[in-house]
Parts: C-alpha cells; sequence; structure tokens
C-alpha cells in the first residue's frame, strides 16, 4: 500500500492533475459536496459523499450525439464527439463505484453504448473507503462492504494520513507513475475499517434486508400499497437525478439556426411524458410513473442480472425527495406484501 501524510495531499492531487484532469469532492457552500476540478486551492470535502452521483463522468446529464447539416436535400451528417481526455476521480465511494457496475450492465452489453465506454476507458476511479457513514445509508442491503470499495484504486484516510492501493492495471500504471513511498505497516487502516463497521451496524437502517421481491413478482406489480404510496408523489424526478443508478435518458434534435444539433438527456420514469409514442403513453397515472421506478429497481432489474439489485443504497433519494416517499418506504411495504 502507498502512504503518504495529510499535509502532502494537495501535492498528491497537483502531481495528478499534471497530466490529466482531476476531480475530487468539494464543499459545495450549501453543507454538502460536489465533484470539482482540482486546482490549487480546491479542498477535498469531509462530507460522507457528494449531493450528485459520479455517474455524471460517464453518463453526462446532457450529450451531444451528432449534428446534421441539411442543404436542400442533401443532408450532412457530422460526428460531433470530441476526442475524450483521461481524467481521474477521485472520492468515489463505495456505493457508487458499485453503481458503475449497474450502469456497465446497461451501456456496455450489445448494442454497446460507444459514448459511454470511451468514457469508461478514459476515466480513472480512486475510491475512498467511508469512515462516517449517515443515517441515510444503507449500502450493506445491497451487500456492498463501504469499507473495502472497488475502483480501479482504493484509498482510505485513516489517522494523520492517506493511504491507497491499487486494485486495476490502470490503477497500478497511475499510482506507479506519482512517486509515493509504499508502507507495510497498515494497521491505522485496520483500526478504521473495525471502527467503520461497528458504525455501520448501528446505522438506523442497518436491518433493513432486500427481499426477493421476483419471487412473487405479480403481488408486488398488483398490491394496493402502490396507490397509498404513490398518492403524493409530485412526479418532480428529483429521485430519479440524484440516483446513481438511473440510466434513462431522451434524443431529442434542437435547431441552432445553422443546422440540427441532436443530443441526449437524462429522462425521468417519473414524468409525464416518459416513453411518449404516438399513440401515447403506457403509464397514465403516476400510480404506474411510481410503480415502474421501484419495480425496475427491485423486481425487474435483478430478474435479469442474477439477482443483483438497480438500488445501492446511497441514500440520496432519501435526503431529496419533497415529500419524503422513497426506496426504503417502498421496500419495507413491499415485504409486508410478498412475505
Ligand atoms: S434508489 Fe435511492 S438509495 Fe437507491 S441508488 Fe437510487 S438514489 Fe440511491
Ligand atoms: S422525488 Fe419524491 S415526489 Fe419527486 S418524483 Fe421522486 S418520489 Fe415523487
Amino acid at each position: 500500500m502507498y502512504k503518504l501524510n495529510l499535509s502532502e495531499i494537495n501535492a498528491f492531487f497537483a502531481k495528478i492533475a499534471q497530466n490529466e484532469k482531476l476531480y475530487i469532492p468539494a464543499d459545495n457552500g450549501k453543507g454538502g459536496a460536489r465533484y470539482t476540478e482540482w486546482a490549487e486551492g480546491v479542498e477535498l470535502s469531509n462530507a460522507c459523499n457528494t449531493e450528485r452521483s459520479a455517474k455524471d463522468f460517464f453518463f453526462p446529464q446532457t450529450e451531444n450525439l451528432v449534428d446534421f447539416k441539411v442543404n436542400g436535400k442533401k443532408i450532412e451528417v457530422i460526428d460531433s464527439r470530441e476526442e475524450c481526455e483521461d481524467f481521474v476521480v477521485f472520492g468515489v465511494r463505495a456505493c457508487d463505484v458499485k453503481s458503475f457496475e449497474i450502469l456497465d450492465s446497461v451501456y456496455l452489453t450489445d448494442p454497446i453504448d460507444s459514448y459511454y465506454k470511451n468514457r469508461r476507458e478514459h476515466g480513472t476511479v480512486i475510491s475512498l473507503a467511508c469512515s462516517a457513514p449517515e443515517e441515510t445509508c444503507f449500502c450493506r442491503t445491497f451487500g456492498i462492504d463501504a469499507t473495502k470499495p472497488a475502483g480501479d484504486a482504493r484509498a482510505y484516510i485513516a489517522g494523520d494520513s492517506l493511504y491507497i492501493e491499487a486494485l486495476t492495471e490502470k490503477g497500478s500504471a497511475l499510482l506507479s507513475s506519482l512517486g509515493i513511498a509504499e508502507t507495510d505497516d497498515t494497521a491505522a487502516v485496520y483500526a478504521q475499517i473495525a471502527e467503520t463497521e461497528k458504525k455501520l451496524a448501528e446505522l438506523p437502517l442497518a436491518a433493513l434486508e432486500a427481499k426477493d421481491f421476483t419471487k412473487k413478482q405479480l403481488d408486488a406489480f398488483n398490491a394496493p400499497v402502490w396507490a397509498g404510496l404513490s398518492q403524493t408523489c409530485l412526479g418532480c424526478g428529483s429521485c430519479t437525478f440524484v440516483c446513481p443508478t438511473c440510466q434513462c435518458y431522451d434524443i431529442k434534435d434542437f435547431d441552432t439556426g445553422h443546422g440540427i444539433k441532436r443530443f441526449r438527456c437524462w429522462d425521468s420514469c417519473m414524468y409525464s411524458d416518459f416513453t411518449m409514442m404516438a399513440h401515447g403513453t403506457p403509464r397514465n397515472t403516476q400510480l404506474e410513473k411510481f410503480r415502474q421506478r421501484f419495480m425496475h429497481k427491485l423486481v425487474y432489474y435483478p430478474m435479469n442480472n442474477d439477482g443483483v439489485y438497480g438500488c445501492v443504497g446511497c441514500g440520496r433519494c432519501l435526503k431529496k425527495c419533497p415529500i419524503s416517499m422513497n426506496i426504503v418506504k417502498v421496500m419495507k411495504s413491499l415485504g409486508e406484501v410478498t412475505e
């Protein structure tokens, strides 16, 4: 494992930023954190996690796909993709690293999404083990170990030091190029892991279990509880926009006056025009839209992905929903129905 004193962390960031863009969680001035490009003066946040997830790096909220120029009957198609630069994201928590696997399973299987793939190939992820999980965290429900996040490299902040180990060839190539000292003395890391495990076990949602809803799919789909759960949903889509695993998008054309820009942007199954077709939308009521979001994460996705759920327990939707509705309440209600 590599080790450096925390007083040297900005020098460590500077070394990475010499060669490629580096993004770290920095305080957003509103009590939270957001990924910010590192430059002299940008400090690593102590927040448990960022308000927006790290999926933005690989699946941005809006992305230009292609341009067209129309001249009479001739249409010129312009590949507007800019060559993606290499970049490093530091400080990704275990739940968010797991969310990349879920996005990969969608975007990197046939037909492969070349835009997403390009960004994944250019990005190096340095995760950061949690030491102060929040009351809204429930990653353990989905078997995610907050003390051992995946990624290309994994970092720990323990005592007055940053410890970091490579997990992939990409991570190893990056770390070995930085000239950091190695150490065998990792006692502080293991002590911190033990302490964090105790905190995780004491969280309010520590006992929440992800039941196998897929076994009783029809019971879950037809359960009367959906009416009560969805009754006050505003359809605002906040839960989908902060969610690291939500992956739906819409494609639109914009006439700039000099040509057409075709872009994609995040969509939300909670919106009234989601999957709108010529005949209308297949889900007319908010109950149907609401049910779709949770059935997808808790039933359909696991059915097609060896039991892996489409939620990583990051807790963002618990904080953001204006009516305090969230996936935990849905899981508890469905758990009662399908027992
Ligand atoms: S559903 Fe909520 S808790 Fe689960 S991954 Fe999405 S935002 Fe996080
Ligand atoms: S954040 Fe809450 S109110 Fe808004 S769409 Fe999601 S569940 Fe409905």
